[in-house]
Order: C-alpha cells, then sequence, then structure tokens
C-alpha cells in the first residue's frame, strides 16, 4: 500500500510503498484511509523540528487528521461495523497511565509518556490502511463523511474553548481570535455557535478568500485589532507579535488562551494581569469528550463555509504541502483512497 511521510535518515519527505497492517487483537478495527488534512505541526514535523518516529525506525508516516471506513472488526469489537466512518483520536495515553490518563484524560498526560498519531512515536494515517483499538476511533454519521477531516482541528478547539468559558466568571459575552487559519476559523465558528459575538483578527486583507468565509460565517473580521476588548481572546497564529498584542484586547477578567504555540519570549504583563482578575492558559490536543463535542458541533456549522475550508488533493503532492501550500487554502487535505 502506499504510505507518506518522513526518512529521517534523508531527511526527506518520501511518498512511498510500505507493509499493509493486519487486524491484531480482539478490539482492532482496520480501517481504509479516506483522507488526511494538514497542518502547521506537520510543517514543523517536516522541518525535522518537531516529532520523532516510532521506536527503532527511522520512517514516521505523517497524518494525524484522518477520517476512514471501516473494513474489519475484531471479535471484542461491539461499537463499530464494516462500512462505518471513523476518526482516529491523536494521542496515546501513558502505560502505565498517569492520573489523568487513567481518568480519560489522555490530553492533560502528566507523565508525558504519551505517543501521537503522525507526530511523536506513533504512525500516522497518510496511508491506504491502518489499524486501531476501538476506544482510539470515534464514529461519524456518514452525513458528515465530507467535512469529517476537519473533526480533529475542531476537537482542539472544542477543548479550548470550553475550558476558558469555564474559567471565565461572569460568562462571556465577546471574543476575539488571532489568525485566520484552521484553528483560529474554527474557533470563532465554535464561539458564534454558543452565541458569543467573535470577531477575528488576522493580516490578510479583507478581500482575501479567507476574510471572506469568515464574513460569510457571520464572523466579524478585522484586518486592525485596535480599540477591541473582549473577555476572551484565542491566539492561533503561531506568531509572538500577535500573541503579545492579544494581552491589549483582554477585558478585566478576561481569559486569554495561548493556542498557536508563538515561541518567543517577551513582557507578559503581569501587573495588568494580577489587577484585572485575568488568566492566560495554554491548551493543546483534545480527549475523546471534545471529539464528541466537535462531532456534535461540525453538523451545526455551516456546511458551506466547512467545505470553502477545504482544498483537496493527492497523496503524491504531499511535499509541496507541507513546504510550499498555496497561501489561500485555509486546510490542505490529501485524498488517500482512490
Ligand atoms: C494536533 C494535536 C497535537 C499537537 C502536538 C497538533 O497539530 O492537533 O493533537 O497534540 O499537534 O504538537
Amino acid at each position: 500500500m502506499r504510505i507518506a511521510g518522513l526518512d529521517y535518515e534523508r531527511r526527506e519527505v518520501v511518498v512511498r510503498d510500505g507493509p499493509e497492517p493486519r487486524l491484531g487483537g480482539a478490539n482492532e478495527v482496520l480501517f481504509r484511509l479516506q483522507e488526511s488534512g494538514i497542518c502547521g505541526s506537520d510543517r514543523e514535523l517536516a522541518a525535522f523540528r518537531h516529532g520523532y518516529p516510532p521506536p527503532g525506525e527511522a520512517f514516521l508516516i505523517l497524518g494525524h487528521e484522518a477520517l476512514g471506513q471501516v473494513v474489519e472488526t475484531g471479535p471484542a469489537v461491539g461499537g463499530l461495523a464494516r462500512g462505518d466512518w471513523v476518526v482516529p483520536l491523536v494521542r496515546r495515553p501513558c502505560q502505565p497511565p498517569c492520573a489523568s490518563c487513567a481518568r480519560g484524560r489522555r490530553d492533560l498526560c502528566l507523565s508525558g509518556r504519551y505517543t501521537e498519531t503522525g507526530i511523536f512515536g506513533r504512525h500516522g494515517y497518510l496511508r491506504e490502511y491502518a489499524t486501531d483499538a476501538e476506544t482510539d476511533l470515534l464514529r461519524v454519521p456518514a452525513d458528515l463523511a465530507g467535512c469529517a477531516v476537519l473533526i480533529e482541528p475542531l476537537s482542539v478547539v472544542e477543548k479550548a474553548v470550553e475550558t476558558a468559558l469555564r474559567i471565565h466568571e461572569p460568562g462571556v459575552r465577546t471574543a476575539l481570535v488571532l489568525g485566520a487559519g484552521p484553528l483560529g476559523i474554527l474557533a470563532a465558528l465554535v464561539l458564534n455557535l454558543r452565541g458569543i459575538e467573535a470577531s477575528v483578527f488576522s493580516l490578510e486583507p479583507p478581500d482575501h478568500p479567507r476574510a471572506r468565509l469568515i464574513e460569510r460565517a457571520g464572523v466579524r473580521y478585522l484586518a486592525r485589532p485596535d480599540g477591541v476588548s473582549a473577555d476572551v481572546v484565542i491566539e492561533a497564529t503561531g506568531s509572538a507579535a500577535a500573541a503579545f498584542a492579544g494581552f491589549g484586547a483582554l477585558a478585566p477578567l478576561g481569559v486569554y488562551c495561548i493556542l498557536g504555540s508563538p515561541n518567543a519570549t517577551g513582557e507578559v504583563p503581569f501587573t495588568e494581569l494580577m489587577r484585572h482578575n485575568k488568566t492566560v492558559f495554554g491548551s493543546v490536543n483534545a480527549g475523546p469528550e471534545a471529539f464528541a463535542l466537535a462531532v456534535r458541533d461540525l453538523g451545526r456549522l455551516d456546511r458551506e463555509v466547512l467545505d470553502g475550508m477545504i482544498q483537496r488533493t493527492s497523496l503524491a503532492a504531499l511535499r509541496q504541502s507541507v513546504t510550499a501550500p498555496p497561501p489561500a487554502a485555509v486546510k490542505i487535505v490529501h485524498v488517500v483512497a482512490d
């Protein structure tokens, strides 16, 4: 079968043939991959700045935002059947499980000994077939299959938004999202769905396709964030300058979520945070509940906007999507199945 990923010896993005997996344990599911999306983490991986292959291997199959269809199930699998659409969770709990992994919150793993498919020590889904335990798969209604490849990034956003809403004492009325990438757009859509007045600030001009997509979703697009004061700010840019600017937009009692991993040092306004009871938190990955929320919300979001985010291409084009992606595409998705 075709596999696509990183060769750590040649330090190259490679699409080649690899062995087909077989059903192992009784609780396992064999599924055929339909498609897999690419994100900033994959670009960091392809630059060999992030992630690592499985132990003893020099190749990592990329792809952690996946959608597949069940082919075969082990005898102990109760909730999935041939033909079901499935989305795999990214993180696998540490063994023996820490307190978080033991209570089903692998995304909050305390030991750091977790693995992540296509990222940290475990193969991803840019391949024709894969096997996983039933507990690592989420069933997706067939009518959502066309945009279900967005469930993984949506789950990351769901966790971040839920956390921010839980922390904010008086109840969130306004939100500012920094960045018009996939996470930024999905965050704005989810906030909007919760009845929160959300705006997105990004560097693209207001006539850019991403800005137009955001406005089509009923969310205000700002080419300048001047004078904004928001109960919740979500940073989804990866840019240090944007992340520091976000502090200035935080209202008293505001909650600031760092989602985009800006790698920088700078001045944190500690006095302002203290005086106005503000909170800053980071969020990464998502547990099973956030994935379930993502499936639910996917069905409630504007399908045209979701479809407008996706640009599909072949597996053979992987090198281009991880090195020089087309600038207007929000989410590049590689179609794996013919
Ligand atoms: C994924 C997360 C993952 C993180 C690790 C992100 O792209 O969506 O699930 O935990 O990368 O860096």
